[in-house]
């Protein structure tokens, strides 16, 4: 049996002193207030056993992590109907990237840059009742945990200043591929993004993704068909145009977020979630893409 506690705490020891030479991302200003130096792993194996180092217990903004949850609740909704408003082919191109969307008539590469994920909030809006509580109360159940909540100040820091989803969505709108008004679907967008939690909240709420469709509380929310196809659209595009370098230097399923969280996991196994809020120039945390790289070298546990 690996010892889960000592190999976290050698990866968090060998990584929180080097060098980061990453950024906090400033584009949204609330996000740019977060010390640089947080750095938190935690470790959730299928079994139940929890393992955790650092500042696994703060909250983080999980940004762009919660598309993966968005698409989830949409899957659940309206199952395969999905893909005729967005595709599932990397894009190779940053995650706010537009011009492909132009070239490709309003259809985005896939549900994980902000064009795709902006179109699955679309579907959301159409299809829930009280979309904003309706998916708060989803991401609560999958977590199994009442308290994770929206950052209101997050979601205006995000709004004041996100002219490239507004340009995303007003592109979408002129292409047929948005049903709902620009604005709403933005709000919805900017909460989802906003959503707070922290590394074991993150790992309870991606089990559903390692277990088949069943969540935490045993409650089955997706197919194991659904679950194989979130799992295969988080690995090849789960990372911006950085997804080929993590599956190559890490082997797992996953997502990361501009508030520098990454969520990973193995399918009948483990899930995994680091926090570290400096970004290397893809936009991907620089201390989390390394402990992940270590954990998966260090304990031969990949998909691969
Ligand atoms: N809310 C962020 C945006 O739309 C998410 C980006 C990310 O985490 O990749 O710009």
């Amino acid at each position: 049996m690996l010892d889960y506690q000592a190999i976290l705490e050698e990866i968090h020891e060998s990584l929180k002193n080097v060098e980061n030479t990453g950024k906090v991302a400033a584009y949204i200003p609330e996000l740019a207030n977060v010390p640089k130096g947080k750095f938190g792993i935690h470790l959730h194996l299928i079994t139940g056993e929890n393992y955790s180092v650092g500042d696994a217990s703060e909250k983080l903004s999980i940004q762009s992590i919660s598309k993966v949850l968005s698409l989830a609740k949409a899957f659940q909704l309206v199952g395969n109907d999905l893909l005729e408003r967005v595709d599932v082919e990397p894009s190779g191109h940053p995650f706010n990237h537009l011009s492909l969307l132009e070239l490709e008539d309003g259809i985005p590469r896939n549900p994980l840059i902000n064009s795709g994920a902006i179109v699955v909030a679309d579907i959301l809006l159409s299809h829930l009742k009280n979309p904003k509580e309706d998916f708060l109360n989803f991401v609560r159940e999958l977590a199994h945990d009442e308290t994770i909540s929206y950052s209101e100040k997050v979601a205006e820091s995000e709004r004041l200043t996100g002219f490239n989803n507004y340009a995303a969505a007003n592109l979408l709108k002129a292409y047929g591929n948005l049903h709902n008004d620009v604005e709403d679907v933005l709000d919805f967008y900017f909460h989802q993004c906003s959503i707070m939690m922290d590394c074991r909240q993150l790992t309870n709420a991606f089990f559903v993704f390692a277990n088949k469709g069943t969540c935490l509380k045993n409650v089955q929310h997706l197919t194991a068909s659904q679950v194989k196809r979130i799992n295969a659209i988080m690995l090849t595009c789960g990372f911006y145009d950085e997804a080929g370098e993590f599956a190559f230097e890490v082997g797992l399923p996953g997502k990361s977020g501009v508030g520098g969280g990454i969520v990973a996991l193995l399918p009948h196994c483990f899930t995994i979630a680091t926090w570290a809020p400096a970004l290397n120039p893809k936009g991907n945390s620089y201390l989390g893409m390394q402990a992940l790289e270590q954990f998966t070298t260090k304990t031969k546990l990949s998909i691969f």
